[in-house]
């Protein structure tokens, strides 16, 4: 039970359960950059099961996102073998679950810089586009051959008249206010029949998430399902394998309006979360004390919230040489005055004990890679 109540912004209930970790202070955006005085006070709905955090950035979006300081991070290979962008991977994902045709028109709610539409006009020159993007993204729009409109404010304040055969939504949700209420917006604004696209990170093996400021929804496959369901989408396919959950719906017609009941299917998925992000943390306490006994040194695995925010919960900054990626992308990155480094720079640094921090997914490809490198590796043991 929580100390104050909030109502879940999604059914409006007062009972939630209160969530891991507790903490107030500088916390990292899934942008990768700190903001300052920010609580996490994550919980789950004990009514519709929706997870989310009751402060964060939450009432503070358009300070954040609709100002220069939201910076669009560079984008980020995939892992896997094929090394594709984050929206290459999405549009073709896509394509193997929806039938696309040759024409049509396209809204990109929350099209940060446009990577994703670029993508679909290279495909489907035969589409015409728009976007809504709040953010500074929206200047490198312009860049999109074909872009019919471009609004740059939230859209939740649009008079957009025009309707579309389809809207894309990637990784947007889990940073609105009202996630019903934007599922709403979009069901009236695509034509009969038109299809919706979305792409989220699956909080589910995304337990991390727990400490991101901007992250204030914490989405799961089945509450998602529900409250798209909800607003009137049926669900025509899913893939939901790997880190990001997708799903292609079509406007039904009309919504069920019947809120989600997945109280005691997220209270099990919350629960679990919370487990590993302590399990994490504690495997990072356990490289630094490791590393004191030996006159060693310790780093943290992963470019992820749960990387860079353990050292603050466990209030050990000095103890912390490096961060630690596979992803050359991010090497050179410099977090909170730690900087990140490929993997072949640890012995060069003097790295005894190295923690994962990372999501569960990748726990023993990682901690297999890294033996290579003659460090005491710690793997969270939940
Ligand atoms: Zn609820």
């Amino acid at each position: 039970m929580t100390e104050t109540s909030f109502a879940c912004p999604v059914c409006e209930a007062l009972d939630s359960t209160s969530l891991y970790p507790k903490y107030r202070g500088k916390c990292i955006t899934s942008q990768m950059f700190f903001c300052e005085d920010i609580q996490l006070d994550n919980r789950c709905c004990e009514s519709c099961g929706f997870i989310f955090n009751a402060k964060g950035i939450r009432g503070k979006e358009e300070t954040i996102y609709n100002t220069t300081t939201w910076k669009p991070k560079p984008q980020i290979i995939s892992f896997g073998k094929d090394r594709k962008t984050t929206h290459r991977r999405a549009l073709e994902t896509f394509m193997g679950m929806a039938d696309i045709a040759q024409t049509g028109s396209l809204l990109d709610f929350g099209a940060g810089t446009g990577a994703f539409l670029k993508e679909f006009v290279t495909e489907y020159p035969g589409w015409q586009v728009s976007a809504i993007e709040p953010g500074d993204g929206h200047k490198q729009l312009a860049e999109i051959p074909g872009l019919k409109d471009a609004y740059n404010a939230p859209y939740y304040t649009l008079e957009i008249k025009d309707t579309f055969d389809a809207v894309v939504v990637t990784s947007v949700l889990e940073h609105v206010a009202d996630p019903l209420g934007a599922l709403r917006w979009i069901y009236d604004r695509l034509k009969p029949g038109g299809m919706l696209i979305m792409q989220h990170p699956n909080f589910e093996h995304l337990p991390g998430d727990l400490f991101c400021a901007d992250h204030i929804n914490k989405l799961t496959v089945p509450h998602t399902r529900a409250l798209c369901e909800c607003a009137g989408f049926e669900v025509v396919a899913e893939d939901v394998e790997t880190l990001t959950f997708y799903f292609s719906l079509i406007k039904s017609d009309a919504p069920t309006n019947r809120l989600p009941d997945c109280g005691e299917q997220n209270l099990k998925i919350a629960k679990a979360a919370e487990h590993v992000a302590k399990a994490t943390v504690d495997a990072v306490a356990r490289a630094v004390k490791n590393a004191a006994e030996t006159n060693g040194k310790a780093a943290v695995f992963g470019c992820t919230p749960i990387s860079f925010m353990a050292h603050f919960i466990l209030d050990c900054r000095q103890d912390i040489a490096c961060f630690v990626d596979e992803n050359h992308h991010v090497w050179g990155w410099d977090i909170d005055g730690i900087k990140v480094v490929g993997p072949q720079r640890m012995q060069e640094l003097g790295i005894t004990d190295l923690a994962i921090a990372i999501s569960p997914m990748y726990w023993k490809a990682v901690e297999s890679s890294m033996n290579d490198y003659d460090v005491t590796v710690h793997v969270p043991t939940p």
